[in-house]
């Protein structure tokens, strides 16, 4: 079970970072020019048309439409999807390398501050004469450092609300693990106490550790006569009780049954 969720987080690391990928591949282009990254939608480098929502999908828009533009059926570089792919591998080389904990948000946000502004400057040096006269005369110097500020900013609550909604989720799951491990615990003993002979049948205590849990796991036996009209010995009352900690929290399961003497 807790493979599942491994799966789960190398695969919603590997969307984050074909997401970067794709950011990065906007901002580099964009940033050098001065042009806005948050509030333009992305466009096609040849024919300027606007990109649809599904256009924006990572690794996936590219496959579906050949490598050309929907638009005007121009190849689009694969180095876009190349930088996606990549960019996907590395995030899950990362989740693998740190586990899921801070240090994989911090080295996750260094990396794309790093690349984002290395790649602006290669963009910039291949930026023509032309693009370089039209934009310092347009605008101020410095901008495109603060441009770059706003740009991490955007990434870092981007990446940061990502984690928690997977941290959250990966809470969750743990949860409903302990507490199916518990449940079958409770079974197993209840299984053990009605396969028992009725007159050696006792109370019994256990301890099991399951998934890095510790489970203590008490089944009382009692006598059902004392309630019981006829006052005979002939019906036990088998009350089993799971007791856990998780999370610092301590979780408790029962499960009760009867078992009856064969006269
Ligand atoms: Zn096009």
């Amino acid at each position: 079970m807790l493979t599942f969720l491994h799966i789960f987080i190398i695969f919603c690391m590997f969307v984050i970072g074909t997401l970067f990928g794709s950011f990065f591949s906007l901002a580099t282009y964009r940033l050098p020019r001065h042009q806005d990254i948050i509030a333009t939608r992305s466009y096609c480098t040849s024919c300027k048309h606007r990109l649809g929502f599904f256009d924006l999908i990572p690794v996936l828009s590219y496959l579906f439409r050949g490598g050309k533009c929907k638009y005007c059926g121009e190849k689009i570089s694969i180095r876009y999807f190349l930088l996606e792919v990549c960019n996907g591998t590395i995030f899950v080389l990362f989740y693998l390398i740190f586990g899921y904990t801070i240090k994989l948000l911090i080295v996750c946000l260094l990396y794309a501050f790093i690349f984002v502004l290395i790649g602006s400057y290669i963009m910039k040096s291949k930026m023509t004469e032309e693009e370089k006269k039209e934009i310092s005369l347009k605008h101020k110097k410095g901008v495109f450092i603060s441009e770059l500020v706003i740009a991490m900013i955007i990434f870092t609550i981007f990446m940061a609300s990502a984690f928690i909604l997977i941290r959250n989720y990966n809470k969750n799951v743990n949860m409903y693990i302990a507490k199916s491990n518990a449940i079958s615990l409770a079974v197993k003993n209840i299984e053990k106490a009605l396969a028992t002979d009725y007159d050696s049948l006792y109370s019994f205590n256990d301890n099991q550790v399951v998934d890095e849990i510790n489970y203590s796991i008490t089944t009382n036996v009692s006598k059902y006569s004392d309630v019981d009209f006829t006052k005979q010995d002939i019906v036990k009352l088998i009350d089993v009780q799971v007791d856990y900690m998780f999370n610092g929290e301590s979780y408790e399961f029962n499960l009760k049954t009867l078992k009856g003497k064969v006269l």
